[in-house]
């Protein structure tokens, strides 16, 4: 199987900005982790165990979501899916960084947030996550194919992964990309640094008390009349990328097309907007954008 649990072991802890904090996973089993390929995007699970319990037991081969699944809710913990902020395999060990959003506000909280609020150094948790002998590895979802300008557009919760996709491009791709990456934050202490490609202009944009959303609305050229409309998709995150529809429309991949490339992500409502506008109003071609929803306003995620 391309992913397998790992238990991994938080070796540091850095408040990086009132919302940001940085958490670096390592420990024996970390070795088998790994990639040989640009992390992008990638996603990864991790299963956090519920207070004062144990980390579910779970079989180093078969089918691990089977058997977690199996298990009784107040032992199996909860899983989340984030992104890879880096991945260094050195030569004696392999570690593993994650930036969670710290969103701990009473009543717009949930498990993973207040873990990582409360992580202590030598806390244990379970990583699914690539394994370095894994011949095709699946949970990347930028591809640019030969597009040369590039379009990232994400709150928060995405700004890892774009981070990630920047810092990839610069250190891998050739100088001529160009484009622009739209971050929106909660407030301007948030603003990270990221060594983005020279051709690519990272705009952050602290909302400052502003709605979710609206600066990447506004950044986008999104009009009026699509905050009107409220998205009708129930508790399931919007999904829609080249290869994969989660409402099942047909899907396009070109990778040889070479316009501009969308990738957004961030809150499901927002993206949903984002969506609508950029595909029904301007046209833009489906096997040049991914849409990913990587949380849902009022809606726990199940993993
Ligand atoms: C592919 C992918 C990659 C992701 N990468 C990252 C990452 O690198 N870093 C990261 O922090 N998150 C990332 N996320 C988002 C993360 O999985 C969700 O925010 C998740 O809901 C957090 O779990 P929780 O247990 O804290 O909250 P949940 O139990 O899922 O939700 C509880 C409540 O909190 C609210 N909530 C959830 N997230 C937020 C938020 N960010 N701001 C405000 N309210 C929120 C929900 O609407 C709900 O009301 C990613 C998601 C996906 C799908």
């Amino acid at each position: 199987m391309a992913f397998l649990p790992v238990t991994a072991c938080v070796e540091s802890i850095e408040q990086l900005s009132p919302n940001f904090i940085r958490i670096v996973f390592s420990g024996p089993e970390m070795r088998t982790v790994g990639s040989h390929k640009p992390v992008f995007d990638q996603r990864i699970k991790l299963i956090f165990p519920n207070p004062g319990k144990d980390l579910p037991p779970l079989p180093a081969n078969g089918d691990w979501y089977a058997n977690w699944s199996a298990l009784p809710e107040d032992s199996r913990g909860v899983m989340r899916t984030y992104s890879i902020r880096s991945l260094n395999m050195g030569a004696h060990a392999t570690t593993l960084t994650v930036d969670f959003v710290l969103h701990t506000a009473p009543g717009f909280t949930g498990p993973a947030a207040t873990w990582a609020a409360n992580a202590q150094v030598g806390d244990k948790l379970l990583i699914i996550a690539p394994r370095l002998d894994a011949e095709s590895m699946g949970g990347i979802e930028f591809d640019h194919g030969n597009a040369q300008c590039i379009v990232l557009a994400g709150d928060e919760t995405a700004a890892p992964a774009i981070a990630r996709i920047l810092e990839d491009l610069a250190a891998n791709s050739d100088s001529s990309l160009t484009g622009t990456a739209l971050i929106e934050v909660p407030e301007k202490a948030d603003i990270l640094p990221i060594a983005a490609p020279a051709g690519i202009q990272v705009k952050w944009l602290p909302r400052q008390g502003r709605n979710h959303g609206e600066l990447l609305f506004e950044s986008l050229g999104i009009t009026a009349k699509h905050l009107t409309a409220t998205p009708a998709d129930g508790d399931t995150l919007v999904w829609e990328t080249p290869a994969f529809s989660a409402t099942g429309e047909p899907v396009s991949s070109d990778s040889t097309a070479r316009g501009e490339y969308y990738w957004i992500a961030g809150e499901s409502g927002v993206v949903t907007t984002i969506r609508r506008s950029l595909i029904k109003d301007k046209g833009l071609d489906r096997s040049r954008v991914a849409f990913m929803g990587y949380w849902k306003r009022g809606v726990a995620m199940r993993g």
